[in-house]
């Protein structure tokens, strides 16, 4: 079973970065490695993976190959977007986003979704807040473009400096969160075959 994704993004709404060159950094800096076949923009773990990344707490145990982990499914390294607009992507169950103004937790921002065309009002101040503007305690960002690392339990590895160096090499700040059943908003956006 996947215990859960690592996902990144750019955390701003300027130009998303070219997706070729973006890859190639990726490749040469060892995150992604060979191609998943039959899938689209999906990769397994480069030479480096674990160099790019800072695992917290006990020695990492990714499958990352099958010959360690033979009948596991793998970690893999795969790109989300771009997509036409702006989506949310947080887990199922994931706790309510905060105000950044006043901190006070957003419980019923589904049903606001589906409403408002303006934001989502918080119950603490009364702001309205874009999703994008809302706090997801790292479980949820809105981007158009995303990377998701399989295989990883929220909160077990963090980003390197170094691979958030590379990320940000076109321009946007990179953002990441964790989310173990991922789903997508607006609904009708079409969700990637996680
Ligand atoms: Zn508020």
């Amino acid at each position: 079973m996947n215990p859960g994704y690592l996902i990144l993004h750019p955390a701003t709404d300027q130009p998303l970065p070219e997706i070729s060159p973006l890859l190639a950094r990726l490749v040469e800096t060892g995150l992604i490695g060979q191609v998943v076949p039959d899938t689209p923009d999906c990769f397994r773990a480069g030479a480096d993976f674990l160099q790019r990344l800072t695992f917290l707490g006990c020695s990492p145990n990714l499958p990352l190959d099958t010959d360690q982990h033979p009948g596991e499914a793998l970690c893999t390294i795969r790109l989300l977007g771009p997509f036409p607009s702006a989506v949310l992507i947080t887990g199922e169950n994931c706790r309510p986003p905060r105000c950044r103004a006043c901190r006070h937790p957003l419980p019923d921002w589904r049903s606001q979704i589906g409403t408002a065309n303006s934001g989502i009002r918080c119950p603490g101040c009364g702001r309205e807040s874009g999703l994008r503007d809302l706090d997801w305690r790292q479980m949820g960002g809105v981007a158009r473009l995303f990377i998701a690392i399989s295989q990883v339990f929220p909160g077990e590895a963090v980003p390197t400096a170094g691979l958030m160096q590379t990320l940000r090499q076109e321009g946007s700040e990179w953002g990441y969160f964790y989310v173990q059943q991922p789903r997508i908003w607006p609904k009708g956006a079409e969700m990637p075959g996680f």
